[in-house]
């Protein structure tokens, strides 16, 4: 129920709409009910024998029936449109929330998540809270309206009917509500079904070359049609069970119905009702027979509503947990001094970095060494602030990074990681994705820099060219080239390089790191190198042991330790397979 109001909340700027559709539908309610009463009059002046002028009088009839008919029509079309501009607003409304507050969540949050369910959870949601006000502002007021109208009509003829219509509603009500419960149970299985289904279905599609090249195809469509057979076998008893109480609930109706219709007929036939009489009683008693059943159909919608936003309403639910403080200011980078002092990090309850201390000093670039898994990526991703360390503090340039806004600590750092990460469109738009107001010339010299402008200038459509889903019709030497070149857009003053060759061939690898070294040109920078070489040139290396630094120094002074970088070089010179294997462990090719 709790949701309900929250739709109604959320939405309430909605209600002129909500108003024009209650409005039209209680005038075309009203002018079904004018339709009985035109029909009796009608009757009643021809069962009395028609004089020249009445004839005039029953043709008048006719045609107030036929202008009630004109405006219902138009007042029904009239409540169709605004019944759709209703909708389509409440979907812009209630999806723009979602991906707003999607996207305000922290990495956390979509670590445990996939993103197919996400999808699947907004649609549903959005398509039945569309659903839900649609009926409600269109059935309810009119409902009560044309239910109240009624019933004085007819108690003004026979109070004793108008009772027996009356006490339809709480029985009718009553049953109902009572099958609600159960209806709900099932469709929660039900949706956590389809969530698992669209979950499958976004990974799959999402790489499908993987599913084509390992022939998964049939196993993956299996998975999906087994999710979807549950849905089928559930979907039976939940549907049976509605419709086993909806015979029940008319049954009950219908025979409270044949003592209405026997106690009118029989009146009539004693005299007590004129024939005129007869057929309004018998009119109305069908009107009340109309709202009674929306009863069973709003409550049906309510319990679609409720079951099917649950999840939508979780997602919103979810804590923001990593924000800005309040009165939060902006980082100023001068120097780019990075200063990690004893951060101490787990994943959930899974320890993952302990006492780490460390400095990356102005316009110098610091390496991080150690085995995979040990947290380099991790050192990274909490000076980016996507996670917050248990302890210990970070600074930038003497501020605290959990004290400055996140807008202006992200915006100082620029990243390329193994993974491109490039969205469908041009190359140039990639490029501006770091900054959408750039001019051309600053997108070309930016693909200069990164050594990418002379590859992008080849392609038919040069800085035009679409290149397909997450950058797929680029090979991954250039994708990594238009990642730095997007970086140089940037120009933020710190930048993480988290193996950015390591996915690339050894020629492309030279032309990355032709851009890449000019990138780190006046930058602090911490990188998470693959390649030996590269970390012979740092000015300090930070090696990592069991979630602790082991040793920290420039190259040459860990050379003569017999640390961990001092058995990398000892293991390269080796050139054999146990140590090639040995130097895999530390993500590290020779
Ligand atoms: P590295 O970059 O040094 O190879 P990572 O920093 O990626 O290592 O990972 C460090 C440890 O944290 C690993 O044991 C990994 O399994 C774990 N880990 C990494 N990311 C997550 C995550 N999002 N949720 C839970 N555990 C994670
Ligand atoms: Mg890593």
């Amino acid at each position: 129920m709790k949701q309900l109001f929250r739709i109604f909340k959320f939405s309430k700027s909605l209600w002129p709409y909500y108003l024009g559709i209650s409005l039209s539908t209680i005038l075309l309610a009203g002018l079904s009910q004018l339709q009985p009463l035109f029909t009796k009059g009608a009757i009643d002046q021809i069962s009395k024998g028609l004089g020249h002028s009445d004839v005039k009088i029953v043709a008048l009839f006719a045609v107030l029936i036929f202008v009630t008919d004109v405006a219902q029509t138009l007042f029904s079309n009239i409540g169709g449109y605004l019944g759709d501009m209703m909708s389509v607003k409440l979907q812009r409304f209630f999806s723009v929330h979602y991906y707003q507050h999607l996207l305000e969540l922290p990495q956390s949050y979509f670590d445990k998540e996939l993103s197919g369910k996400i999808i699947n959870r907004m649609s549903r949601g959005i398509s039945q809270i569309s659903n839900f006000t649609q009926t409600l502002s269109n059935n309810f007021l009119q409902f009560i309206f044309s239910t109240v109208f009624s019933l004085i009509i007819v108690a003004l003829y026979s109070w004793q009917v108008a009772l027996m219509l009356f006490a339809l509603f709480p029985i009718f009500i009553l049953f109902t509500t009572k099958s609600s419960k159960k209806w709900q149970g099932y469709q929660k299985e039900i949706n956590a079904e389809q969530d698992i289904a669209g979950g499958r279905f976004n990974e799959a599609i999402g790489q499908v070359r993987v599913v084509k090249s390992f022939v998964r195809e049939l196993s993956e469509i299996a998975f999906f049609s087994k999710r979807f057979d549950k849905v089928v076998k559930t979907t039976s008893p939940q549907s049976k069970y509605w419709h086993r109480q909806d015979v029940y609930r008319r049954l009950v109706l219908n025979t409270i119905f044949l003592g209405i219709f026997s106690y009118i007929f029989i009146e009539t036939a004693n005299g007590h009702f004129s024939i005129g009489t007869m057929v309004l009683l018998v009119q109305y008693a069908m009107l009340v027979r109309i709202p009674i059943f929306t009863i069973s159909f709003l409550v049906d919608q309510t319990q679609r509503a409720i079951a099917n936003t649950t999840d939508y309403f979780a997602v919103m639910d979810e804590e923001v947990g990593i924000k800005d403080i309040y009165g939060a200011k902006s980082l100023v980078v001068k120097d780019a001094l990075i200063e990690f002092d004893n951060i101490n990090f787990a994943y959930n309850k899974n320890p993952v970095l302990s006492g780490i201390s460390f400095s990356v000093e102005p316009d110098s670039k610091v390496a991080l060494v150690g085995e995979s898994g040990e947290g380099k990526t991790t050192i990274t991703s909490l000076l980016l602030r996507l996670y917050e360390p248990q302890n210990g503090v970070i600074e930038i340039d003497g501020q605290n990074i959990n004290n400055v806004s996140l807008v202006s600590l992200r915006s100082s750092i620029g990243v390329v990681f193994q993974e491109a990460s490039l969205f469908s469109g041009t190359i140039r738009e990639n490029i501006a994705y770091a900054n959408p107001e750039a001019s051309d010339e600053e997108v070309i010299r930016a693909a200069k820099s990164a050594n990418a402008d002379e590859f992008i200038n080849k392609l038919d459509q040069g800085y035009e060219t679409e290149i397909g889903e997450r950058g797929l019709k680029l090979s991954g030497g250039q994708k990594q080239r238009i990642a730095i070149a997007r970086a140089f857009l940037k120009n933020a003053q710190i930048l993480i390089l988290d193996e950015a060759t390591s996915s690339l061939d050894s020629k492309s690898e030279r032309m990355v790191q032709v851009g890449l070294d000019r990138l780190m040109k006046g930058r602090s920078t911490l990188i998470i190198a693959h390649r030996l070489s590269t970390i012979k040139h740092v000015d300090k290396i930070i090696t990592l042991k069991n979630g602790n630094i082991d040793e920290i120094g420039t190259p040459s002074e860990l050379a003569s330790t017999s640390g961990i970088y001092a058995e990398l070089l000892k293991l390269q010179q080796n050139d054999n397979n146990t140590s090639k294997k040995k130097l895999t462990k530390y993500d590290i090719s020779s």
